[in-house]
C-alpha cells in the first residue's frame, strides 16, 4: 500500500478519531498561544514528528496515535508550522524534528519495561 493511502487509513480510523478528541479534551488550548501567553482554544491536532516520516504503516500508528508525539494547535499556528515546514529553511525544521524526535525516543524508552535494547 502507498504511503498516502496508509495515511488516509489512519486519519479515517476510529483511532484517531479517539485519540484526536482524548488529545484535544486533555489540552483545549493551543500550545504555541499558550506559550507565548495567549488563550486560544485549539482546533487542529498536529503531529510533532510528521507521520509521513514512518517507514512502515506499524510505525506510522505509532508515530499517528502516541500522545506524545501530538500538539493542540489553533488553525493559524497550525498553518504557520506547516507553510514553516515546507519552506526552504531546511535548517530550523531539521534542528526542530530533531529536538522532537529526541524528546520522544526518551519518552518512548521510558515507556518500554526493559531499557537494555538501546
Ligand atoms: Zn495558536
Ligand atoms: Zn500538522
Amino acid at each position: 500500500m502507498s504511503q498516502k493511502q496508509d495515511k488516509q487509513r489512519i486519519y479515517n480510523s476510529k483511532e484517531w478519531k479517539l485519540v484526536r478528541n482524548a488529545k484535544l479534551n486533555k489540552d483545549p488550548l493551543c500550545e504555541e498561544c499558550k506559550r507565548r501567553d495567549k488563550w486560544v482554544s485549539a482546533t487542529c491536532v498536529h503531529h510533532i514528528i510528521p507521520i509521513e516520516t514512518a517507514t512502515d504503516y506499524r510505525q506510522m500508528q505509532e508515530l499517528a496515535f502516541r500522545f506524545t508525539n501530538l500538539m493542540s494547535l489553533c488553525y493559524q499556528c497550525h498553518s504557520d508550522i506547516h507553510k514553516a515546514l515546507n519552506s526552504r529553511s531546511r535548517e530550523g525544521h531539521a534542528k526542530a524534528t530533531q529536538t522532537a524526535l529526541e524528546r520522544w525516543a526518551e519518552t518512548h524508552k521510558a515507556s518500554k519495561p526493559k531499557g537494555s535494547d538501546v
